[in-house]
């Protein structure tokens, strides 16, 4: 099978994912065998190329939003047979023992595996990967539409849940990208007011096309203040501008694995019980709650779509902030 590896971080001007033939993984009896349709291409995929985040598993295949069809399934796999569409996520396993996984945050395990990170990934035409993993999918799209649910849209739903929001308040989103717009569409959906930070004109109108009632820059004042807020961009500097509009008891939710520096806040910003708290991961019952609304109300996933060998300009794409939506590999 053609596979994207990555044998040793780099920046990635340097291409340093390799085009290789590779044999076709063999299942264990666990494990469910899957011909891979399309992938995802996430934020994260470009700090494990570029070491923002360690390095775990090298060479790696890259890729934690896989969508294709089951091809084979090991002996003790259950509920999933060939021929079914599936998806994997970016949590691949938990533990199941540790004081996280018992109190029910196994998004916080402390040997939990990523796909693409400490398991191999769906930058590939076939990945083998642990039944735990796998989730059969909503009808009704397209398999490209699909990818960008599993990370981005997971990872969306598990930020926009606790943010706290519900209907009648406003949310701030800072940064409009794959995540930050699936989130738009499930807030309006729960009757929650939208209002979007972003420095591109590109997404300012895809926000507003998408019913957020006011799209601006950062430094721009918006319409009234935030019930709480969203930030995906991988910018710390944006905590400042979210608690300078945000209500009392508000909360300012980090949506990316990776950010810069936050700066240096006045604790008058602070006060009144606002808070600021990072995702990490999501669990199982997000992925399944996430799908489940993609079933209920139909999300759209605005994508751009790209061979699987084009990974590594897709990334830069990605790095310059040149990807108008969320960009999904085909083999
Ligand atoms: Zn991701
Ligand atoms: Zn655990």
């Amino acid at each position: 099978m053609r596979a994207l590896v990555l044998e040793k971080p780099a920046p990635i001007e340097t291409d340093p994912l390799l085009l290789c033939d590779l044999p076709l993984p063999q299942i264990s009896e666990e494990e469910v065998l899957i011909r891979i349709r399309a992938c995802g291409v996430c934020r994260t995929d470009l700090h494990i190329v570029e070491e923002e985040i360690p390095h775990h598993l090298l060479p790696l295949i890259p890729g934690h939003q896989i969508v294709g069809v089951v091809e084979e399934v090991g002996e003790k796999v259950k509920d999933l047979s060939p021929g079914e569409l599936v998806g994997v996520p970016w949590l691949n396993r938990v533990c199941g023992r540790c004081r996280f996984c018992q109190d029910g945050r196994e998004n916080l395990c402390e040997s939990a595996l990523f796909t693409g990170y400490d398991v191999l990934g769906g930058y590939a035409e076939y990945v083998a990967t642990h039944q735990e993993a796998v989730y059969k999918l909503p009808e009704g799209y397209k398999d490209e539409e699909l990818a960008p649910l599993l990370c981005g849209g997971v990872i969306g739903y598990r930020a926009y849940r606790m943010s706290g929001v519900k209907k009648g308040d406003t949310l701030g989103i800072f940064g409009f990208g794959s995540s930050a717009h699936l989130v738009a569409q499930i807030a309006k959906i729960e009757g929650v007011e939208i209002f979007v930070f972003t420095r591109s004109p590109e997404h300012q109108l895809l926000a507003r096309d998408l019913g957020a009632s006011f799209a601006g820059r950062a430094e721009d004042h918006p319409p009234h203040l935030l019930t709480s807020a969203i930030i995906f961009a991988p910018a710390g500097n944006l905590v400042k501008n979210a608690l300078l509009y945000l209500e009392r008891g508000g909360a300012v939710i980090m949506a990316g694995i990776y950010s810069t520096p936050l700066p240096e806040i006045p604790y008058s910003l602070l006060y009144w019980e606002r808070s600021i708290k990072s995702v990490a991961n999501s669990t199982r019952q997000d992925v399944r709650e996430l799908l489940d609304f993609a079933q209920k109300h139909h999300l759209e996933a605005k994508t751009e779509i790209f061979p699987l060998t084009e990974a590594n300009r897709v990334l830069q794409l990605l790095k310059e902030s040149k990807i108008k939506a969320s960009a999904v590999l085909k083999p």
